[in-house]
Formats: C-alpha cells, sequence, structure tokens
C-alpha cells in the first residue's frame, strides 16, 4: 500500500477529467477547440485520447485541487502546481496550454504534457517527474496501443503526440510515442518484450532523421528489426496526414517503410552533391561503408547494383572494392 501514490494517480485522473471537460464545455475552452480544429484533431479522437484545456489562469487547479482535499505541497511535488516565485503559495503549473495527459501501460493517467497554443516557447511543457511518472521509461499511447501490437508483434513508434493521434485516426493501432525524440534503453526495452519489429516514424526533417540514425543502432543491437518510414519534405506525420489524408499515409508512408540500410543510403544521398565528381566520390565511399557491413552477399549485391545502375559505374568495381572494405574490417 503506497497512500501518497494512490492519491497522485486520483489527483492526475480528476485532473485530466477538469482539464477535459474546460476544453469541451466552457468558454474558457473556445480558443483551444478552435485551435484544435484547426489542426485537423477530430472530436472523436479529442474524446478517445482525452485532450484538454489548462486556462491562462494562476489557480484554475489549484482550487480544483483545494476543494477536493487535496495537499497542495504535495500536488506540487506531483507536477501539477508549482511553487510561486517569491513567497509562500502555489499556483498552477499548466497555464494557457492544451493539455495531453500521458498514461502509464495501464491507462492511468500519471503526467500531462502542455501545448502552448500557437507559437511561443517551451512548446511544450511537460510534468516534472514524480513517483509515478518517470519520463524515460513511458511511451505515450501503450496502453491504448499495446493489444494491437501483441496481435502484429510490431510497433510504429513517432517523436510526437499530435502524430500517434492522427496516425491512430488514419489505422495505425500500434503508435507510440517517446516523451520527445530521445530513446532511452529503457524504452527498447520494453519494446522488445512487446514485439519484433520497429516501423520508425520520425519528423522528416532534420532534427528526425538525425534521431533516427541514432535510434537505429540500439534497436537494432536489442535484436529488434527496424523499418524505416521516410517522410517527404520535411513534414511529420501528422502534417503529412492533414494535407494528404490517411489511405496515402498508409501506402505511401507506413506500407513503404524501407530497410534500415535502404535509409541510411537515402540519408547519405541526400548529403552529397551527386552531379559533381567529388561529391559522387564521397557518396560511393560512405556507401560501401554501410553496405560492407551487410553479411548476406545477396543483400549487398542488391544494394551494389542500385548504385551501379544510379550513378552509371560497374557493379564489377564497386563489388571489388566492398569487399576490399570487408576484408580490412575483420
Ligand atoms: P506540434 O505538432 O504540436 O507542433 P510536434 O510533436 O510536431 O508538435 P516537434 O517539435 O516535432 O513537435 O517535437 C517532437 C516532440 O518533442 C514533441 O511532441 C514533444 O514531445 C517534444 N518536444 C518538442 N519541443 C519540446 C519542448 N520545448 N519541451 C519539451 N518537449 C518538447
Ligand atoms: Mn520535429
Ligand atoms: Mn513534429
Ligand atoms: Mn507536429
Amino acid at each position: 500500500p503506497d497512500p501518497e501514490r494512490d492519491r497522485l494517480l486520483s489527483a492526475y485522473e480528476l485532473s485530466a477529467k477538469f482539464y477535459h471537460f474546460l476544453l469541451k464545455n466552457t468558454e474558457y475552452g473556445t480558443a483551444a477547440m478552435n485551435y484544435l480544429r484547426s489542426r485537423n484533431f477530430s472530436d472523436k479522437m479529442i474524446d478517445q485520447f482525452q485532450i484538454g484545456f489548462a486556462p491562462d489562469r494562476w489557480d484554475t487547479l489549484l482550487q480544483f485541487l483545494e476543494k477536493r482535499g487535496f495537499d497542495l505541497a504535495e500536488m506540487e511535488k506531483g507536477g501539477l502546481l508549482s511553487a510561486r516565485g517569491e513567497g509562500k503559495g502555489y499556483i498552477d503549473r499548466f497555464r494557457g496550454r492544451v493539455i495531453f495527459p500521458i498514461a502509464n501501460r495501464t491507462g492511468k493517467v500519471v503526467a500531462f504534457a502542455g501545448r502552448i497554443l500557437g507559437d511561443g516557447q517551451p512548446k511544450y511543457l511537460n510534468s516534472a517527474e514524480s513517483r509515478i511518472f518517470n519520463k524515460s521509461r513511458i511511451l505515450y499511447n501503450l496502453h491504448q496501443s499495446k493489444a494491437s501490437i501483441r496481435k502484429m508483434r510490431q510497433i510504429v513508434l513517432f517523436e510526437g503526440y499530435g502524430d500517434v493521434i492522427s496516425a491512430w485516426e488514419a489505422g495505425v493501432h500500434n503508435g507510440v510515442a517517446t516523451m520527445g525524440t530521445s530513446l532511452t534503453e529503457s524504452h527498447v526495452a520494453l519494446m522488445k518484450s512487446l514485439a519484433d519489429e520497429i516501423v520508425l516514424s520520425y519528423d522528416g526533417d532534420k532534427a528526425g532523421q538525425a534521431a533516427a540514425l541514432k535510434a537505429i543502432p540500439m534497436l537494432e543491437e536489442s535484436g529488434l528489426r527496424v523499418k524505416v518510414a521516410v517522410l517527404p519534405g520535411g513534414m511529420d506525420p501528422d502534417e503529412f496526414i492533414s494535407r494528404h489524408g490517411a489511405e496515402s499515409f498508409m501506402e505511401r508512408i507506413i506500407d513503404s517503410a524501407v530497410s534500415a540500410i535502404k535509409f541510411k543510403l537515402i540519408y547519405l544521398k541526400k548529403n552529397h552533391i551527386l552531379l559533381e565528381e567529388d561529391g559522387k566520390i564521397a557518396y560511393v565511399k560512405e556507401a560501401l561503408q554501410i553496405i560492407a557491413t551487410l553479411h548476406s552477399s545477396t543483400e549487398r549485391e542488391v544494394y551494389l547494383r542500385e548504385i551501379s545502375s544510379e550513378l552509371e559505374l560497374s557493379y564489377d568495381s564497386l563489388k571489388q572494392d566492398c569487399n576490399l572494405l570487408r576484408a580490412s574490417m575483420q
């Protein structure tokens, strides 16, 4: 028995309901509702993900919690309130933000992520870590996606809450996200215990691509198969779905996910100017470094032939260089 933990869980459950109610049924929520609509969040998803709104006031949640007999110091420790800057007392931690409740794998709300309406810093504000919330272990939406994950033995990993939600509506029911882009060994171990394959569906911008490159070896070392869904034009999944629709997202992005090797080659190619000899040679050198690590000679041949026809280089010389590299790697 852990009464403090139970009190905190109960505070989060009630607060999530309260914020959801404020969003949907009060004047405070109007601007936030318009914002969510402008981003194509449907009423169905707003309900299913229990999205809410924290008004831009100092004591909305504070009064709600106080009336229900919660200890405010405990609520501050639990990440729902903040200590007042000077003097004694507390204020709401989340003000003027859309609230995404973060649940643990049994479905209990353990934290909030609050997004500012429109532009401003920080874009997302999370609950402080607490005895019920450890952000390096939690995967957003795992409680709703785990049934589908078990069936498919596959997880689609996103960067953001909006990506998970839009993709859910588009038909991806095995999607989760980390709290931000950094993937930890605990996340990897947790995913490995539930699935055999990960489809990395990070943002198409530089940060997302770099994060994918970092995640690949971590996932592969755990024994998970890795595929990468490649987003065009720096878009993230949420933007892609808003612009091109669910069907296009499933066909062109999720079902067209490529192998980790292929992704590395695509990434490499984007960073070299292949019209110039220097760029071409540098690209081939780095591509061979990647291809040489493949154990299967068939797989090596597939990629070497692709580069051969693409850059009009002889397959034999590519193969020779690749084998030399392999010999030097032993
Ligand atoms: P939106 O679509 O609402 O603009 P996003 O999810 O596309 O948000 P990104 O900028 O792509 O946001 O960042 C990916 C993820 O990184 C976010 O979902 C959030 O979890 C985390 N993140 C981004 N900015 C911050 C921040 N300032 N503080 C904490 N976490 C952040
Ligand atoms: Mn991004
Ligand atoms: Mn994004
Ligand atoms: Mn986004």
